[in-house]
């Protein structure tokens, strides 16, 4: 590849990066759009419905202003899938997100949450030691590249469970530690979200698939019929608590239930649940191998 390739490519992924960074803080995806619509229709109680209107006039307001639409700028996440022939080494790509995480931090600004972990020194710009996290796929005979940054606030984020049930506690032992998780979180990650679960795998992986599923549009389901029930189900049962919009009562808990599953041991059973606020940042670019990028919502 030739060097003027490779710094286009460069350029296109750091100028995507800083772009998704922004964007997932200021415009909602438009499935969420519609959630938070339908939610304020059939919400009957009376200060849910007082939340879900001050929710939508805090979103009026950022689309009017531009503005962020919380002022928790997250922690930055990016999701890459990468074609077998992209021609710009994983490596590479890590480095411009990085760049591009940093210049949307300093040029916008935006506040910088990353701090050390003991010392909790800032480092003033969104990045750090293995920050921006990023997680990775690569897909066979493709040559695009597909970025999703969804950097998580510290509402929801903190709000994360995760358990190793035994095969004796079944789907029964799921749905309980589920809506203990949800009980025990109430108001704090900014209800009405996206509930996502992982389940299988090994105990980081089950994290992992729960972090991907808050990821997942409103209104998608898993393919897999079983596992499509168990999402419709839980998403009752959650709504049931009456915990409502911003833990203060109301028919909306959550606005999706969202599972991600894999296959796991025989004497395991992994559940992590990992929640996303009624703000769901989320945003998608494409990168093809001439660096075009679109964006789709
Ligand atoms: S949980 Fe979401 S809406 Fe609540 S403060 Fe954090 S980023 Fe903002």
């Amino acid at each position: 590849m030739s060097a003027t390739i490779e710094t286009a490519l460069r350029r296109a992924v750091e100028d995507a990066a800083a772009d998704l960074y922004v964007w997932s803080l200021k415009d909602i995806p438009s499935d969420l759009r519609d959630a938070l619509g339908a939610a304020l229709e059939r919400e009957t109680h009376q200060v849910g419905r007082r939340i879900l209107e001050t929710i939508h006039t805090n979103v009026a307001v950022a689309d009017e202003g531009k503005r962020l639409v919380c002022q928790d700028t997250g922690i930055a996440v990016y999701y890459c899938r990468v074609g077998e022939y992209f021609p710009l080494h994983p490596a590479r790509i890590y480095a411009a997100l990085k760049a591009g995480t940093e210049r949307a931090t300093v040029e916008h600004p935006l506040r910088s949450n990353t701090v050390h972990t003991l010392t909790r020194e800032n480092t003033g710009a969104n990045v750090g030691y293995r920050v921006p996290i990023v997680h990775w796929d690569f897909v066979p005979g493709w040559d695009g590249l597909d970025v999703k940054c969804v950097p998580k606030g510290s509402g929801s984020e903190n709000m994360t469970f995760l358990k190793m049930l035994v095969p004796a506690d079944g789907v029964a032992g799921i749905k309980r530690f589920v809506l203990d998780a949800i009980v025990d979180a109430g108001g704090k990650p900014c209800p009405p979200g996206i509930v996502g679960i992982g389940l299988g795998g090994s105990a980081d992986y089950a994290m992992h698939l729960a972090k991907e599923a808050i990821a997942r549009p409103v209104g998608s389901r898993n393919p897999d019929p079983l596992v499509a029930q168990l999402e419709a189900e839980l998403l009752e049962l959650i709504n049931q608590t009456g915990i409502g919009p911003q833990g203060l009562g109301g028919v909306t808990t959550a606005m999706a239930v969202n599972i991600e599953w894999a296959h796991t041991h025989i004497s395991q059973l992994p559940v992590a649940v990992n929640m996303q606020c009624w703000r769901g940042e989320r945003a998608c670019a494409l990168i093809d191998a001439g660096g075009n990028v679109t964006y789709p919502d």
